[in-house]
């Protein structure tokens, strides 16, 4: 199956509001656990646990080389967006029950609208053949809709230009803002960006707390509508050091993520390769890739190279493709946290040792 078979819609940076290619509707409200999601941990030495004998190899990502001038591009016609797509409400932030997890940030929209991301374009996609990453999430949020800071911090951004950091009305993001936050993770600082805004409120200097209104969303910048492009920047401020915000953004209650490492034989990860993903409870089906190689990062703690966010807790079937052959496994998704799971070539899926929750302690910010 071509992966540009869905008829993605996408910019240098942000992608239009083609959501018509796979499901992300909630059909049905999930049972919460009993109990499990009392109380949260947060983790200062996130650990990578696996069942593997040797360490995968170094991901190859990284290319520090942007574009001399971005891209412009031509799009499609916008699929509707679904109607309907119920959430539960959203854990509180920080959120984290393993020492891996770190959903540190709130939806930067606000709930009872699309504040989740355009499952089409996720974080390392790529469009149209084009050698163009995304680098963040898309909200299919409408105009008008506000946009909320994802966390605590100062504004250190505000309007054209984010992309090279002058003045530039040509420039790909649009309207922007950028906060760095007032804590971090493994040591390093964390920013958040909101892109293709039509309108700014906060300005540079201001301190933010979560869930303060930043401006509205727009469609301002390379983008076919109006949506939110979302990005989590770790260690520097730029356009090279994102990490997947899905891994991020806190779930809704009941809720939980799903992240793959998908190798070959050797343990380097493989790009583009294409991930179904059933629920042995209802049926619904999800299909993603995984990321493209360049100006995308595997997580700290995962060296993932799928996720997807908002699936709700509950039994699901994944299956792979490897060298003409198909690969499937089973797994139970714990609400509240990142679920791995692990391939590797000839070995097809392997055991992959979860952290235990933690129930002790608050959850202050590291
Ligand atoms: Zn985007």
């Amino acid at each position: 199956m071509s992966r540009f078979s869905w008829g993605r819609s996408c910019s240098v940076l942000a992608c239009g509001l083609a959501l018509g290619g796979c499901s992300t509707v909630a059909t049905a409200k999930p049972a919460i656990g009993d109990g499990v999601l009392k109380s949260v941990y947060i983790a200062t030495q996130p650990v990578v646990e696996t069942s593997q004998t040797e360490p995968p190899e170094p991901t190859p990502f990284l290319t520090r080389r942007p574009p001399e001038t971005p891209a412009s591009f031509a799009f499609p016609t916008p699929i509707p967006s679904p109607t309907s797509a119920w959430r539960p409400p959203p854990y509180p932030v920080p959120w984290a029950l393993t020492p891996d997890d770190h959903f540190y940030f709130a939806r930067p929209i606000p709930s009872g609208e699309v504040n989740w991301p355009n499952p089409t374009y996720r974080y390392g996609s790529t469009f149209f053949g084009q050698e163009t990453i995304h680098t963040g999430v898309d909200l299919d949020a409408t105009r008008g809709t506000p946009v909320l800071a994802a966390g605590p911090g100062e504004v250190v951004w505000t309007g054209y230009g984010l992309y090279r950091g002058v003045a530039d009305e040509n420039d790909p993001y649009g309207l922007a803002v950028a906060i760095r936050h007032n804590f971090g993770y493994e040591g390093q600082t964390l920013w958040t960006v909101y892109a293709h805004m039509a309108s700014i409120t906060a300005w540079v200097g201001q301190h933010v707390e979560t869930g303060d209104e930043l401006g509205t969303v727009g469609d301002t910048g390379h983008t076919s509508g109006a949506h939110l492009h979302f990005e989590v920047r770790l260690g520097d401020n730029r356009y090279f050091d994102t990490r997947s915000p899905e891994l991020w953004m806190v779930p809704p209650e009941g809720w939980g993520v799903l992240a793959g490492r998908i190798m070959g034989s050797s343990g380097q990860l493989l790009p583009e390769e294409l991930i179904q993903i059933t629920s042995l409870d209802n049926g619904q089906r999800w299909e993603l890739w995984t990321y493209a190689k360049e100006t995308i990062h595997p997580d700290d703690a995962y060296g993932e190279n799928f996720v997807i966010s908002d699936l709700p807790m509950g039994a699901y079937k994944v299956t792979v493709s490897f060298s003409g052959r198909g690969y499937s496994t089973q797994l139970y998704l714990m609400p509240g946290r990142t679920n791995l799971v692990m391939f590797k070539g000839w070995d097809g899926f392997v055991p992959v040792t979860t952290a235990t929750p933690d129930t002790s302690g608050p959850p202050p910010y590291p």
